[in-house]
């Protein structure tokens, strides 16, 4: 009988599902990515669970626990109540993989919630026990740790920091709000910033391929355009509006921002802060605001960080 000493970490996108095969300390042995946008039928279950097992090798048997990072809201009980981007029949796909992994322990996640964790145990976030992570995409995502564990709230809501009004009577959002964070701080917020800001200037937009190309902006900014740079600012400062709030919520020992516009955060970054400390009382003035460092390891590592703690619960 092999020793259970080893840990698998899933995180499902929209088009990919990955899986990384995790030492208990935290080092990825071995990764695997499947194409898959439907997970509902027992065939396409068993597809994406047997592509998931294979990342384990002959070492299959040696898995503890399997940790499923899912964009989407998971309520305390481990129910998705909430996925409005993928097509996934979240307990039959757990069933198959307690088959596939047989003795292992299946522990669904939200992805935000996922990479939080996966950051603070081997990212950016390591050496505290709280800190906020916001992933910063088409979307704004959100994880909040606190003492090494995540807040998932009675309805599983918590950290949906999007949804954190920024603007009284703003933006109509999707959820149904108005002036969520969202609306302003994501890819598609900074483009409609950038517009505003072109049509109050009278400047010809820089071409941007979607509502969402984000990379053009930032582009100009650094160049000195002012459009560009304003709406960057307005992002910066809605962002630490929200993060303000946040601190004296639950005053982490960090903030981590990821997300793909996470890779200009040397542009952003220095006017979130001034921003984040114009707000913030003075107790929380210190708190850093640092970039990701994991960047597509962080769902599947965190998700595999909470399979660990959680199933630690059941070992002899
Ligand atoms: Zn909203």
């Amino acid at each position: 009988m092999p020793g259970k000493d080893l840990l698998v970490g899933i995180d499902i996108g929209g088009t990919t599902v990955k899986a990384a095969l995790i030492s208990l300390q935290g080092e990825i042995l071995s990764q695997t990515a499947v194409r898959t946008e439907h997970m509902t039928t027992e065939e396409e279950i068993a597809k994406v669970a047997h592509a998931i097992g294979s990342v384990a090798g002959d070492d299959i048997d040696r898995v503890r626990d399997v940790g499923l990072a899912i964009p989407g809201v998971v309520s305390p009980d481990d129910r998705l109540i909430q996925a409005p981007n993928i097509a996934l029949d979240l307990p039959g796909l757990m069933e198959e993989l307690k088959n596939v992994f047989p003795g292992a322990g299946v522990w669904p996640i939200n992805d935000a919630n996922a990479a939080a964790l996966g950051e603070l145990w081997k990212g950016a976030g390591t050496g505290t026990s709280s800190l906020v992570f916001v992933t910063l995409g088409t979307g704004v995502g959100a994880g909040v740790v606190v003492d090494g564990k995540i807040v998932v709230g009675i309805d599983g809501m918590a950290g949906e920091l999007g949804h954190f009004n920024v603007e009284p009577d703003g933006r109509q959002c999707n959820c149904g709000l108005k002036g969520c964070l969202e609306m302003y701080a994501s890819s598609r917020g900074l483009v409609y910033l950038y517009k505003k800001h072109c049509e109050e200037q009278g400047v010809e937009p820089v071409p941007l391929e979607h509502e969402a190309h984000a990379l053009p902006i930032f582009e100009a900014a650094r160049k000195g355009d002012a459009p560009a740079n304003a709406a960057v600012a307005d992002m910066a400062t809605y962002l630490a509006r929200a993060l303000a709030g946040v601190a004296v919520t639950v005053n982490p020992g960090a903030f981590v921002i990821g997300g793909g516009m996470s890779g200009a955060f040397d542009l952003f970054g220095p006017l979130l802060r001034e921003e984040f400390v114009a707000r913030v009382m003075p107790a929380g003035r210190g708190t850093p605001i640092v970039p990701a460092t994991l960047g597509n390891d962080a769902g599947a590592l965190g998700a595999a960080y909470q399979a660990l703690t959680k199933g630690s619960v059941d070992l002899p």
